[in-house]
């Protein structure tokens, strides 16, 4: 991100997105935060409105979205296999030692049972699996068309703000700008007092 340092009490902002550059219809607070004071410390803030555009507020929304977005989906004859593979073992570790062929056959027959009733409920379980991985793609799609409608090709950062405020020194203040376009324009916006 290009890095720029301005030294003004008033700082002019283009009116173009700092995203895209296209033209802006709301901002963005950034913020910096320091301390100081070793006993006792003091944090002192300071904020700037920085014209942003409303598709590239959401496009950002979307791609943080994509990124939790899974399109992983339970099967319910695992979740079968497993309550009758726990079931199995509880019951063969609990019998005593004298008991262990009782332990063998019950643990068989649970080990049947599972498997009938997976066997059984199969067809059943496919099915719901295969419409909620269905309707999960279809969610997934529509946050890709969602991203494609925001983002434009100028678009200098899609996940992140293209902006930040590294923070000040007397009246020196640092941004880094992610569009080299709108670090340009910023520059021009405030001739003389860029470093
Ligand atoms: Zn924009
Ligand atoms: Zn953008």
């Amino acid at each position: 991100m290009p890095i720029v340092q301005i030294s003004a009490r008033i700082i002019r902002w283009p009116e173009v997105c700092a995203c895209c550059c296209r033209p802006a219809d709301t901002t963005i607070l950034v913020t910096a935060t320091r301390t100081k004071g070793k006993r006792v410390i003091q944090t002192e803030s300071k904020s700037w409105h920085v014209p942003y555009c409303s598709n590239c507020l959401e496009h950002i929304k979307v791609v943080q979205e994509l990124k939790q977005f899974s399109t992983a989906v339970g099967h319910g004859s695992s979740l079968i296999a497993l309550c009758g593979l726990i079931v199995a073992i509880i019951i063969y570790t609990s019998l005593d030692d004298n008991e262990t062929s009782l332990a063998k056959v019950m643990t068989g027959l649970v080990v049947l049972a599972t498997i009938g009733l997976i066997l059984m409920t199969y067809p059943y379980f496919q099915r719901i699996y295969e419409e909620e991985k269905a309707t999960r793609e279809a969610e997934k799609q529509n946050l890709e068309q969602r991203l494609h409608m925001y983002r434009c090709s100028n678009c200098a950062t899609l996940d992140v703000l293209a902006v930040e405020y590294n923070g000040w020194y007397g009246t020196v203040h640092e941004f880094s700008f992610a569009n080299e376009e709108f670090a340009k324009l910023f520059k021009n916006m405030n001739k003389g007092k860029c470093l």
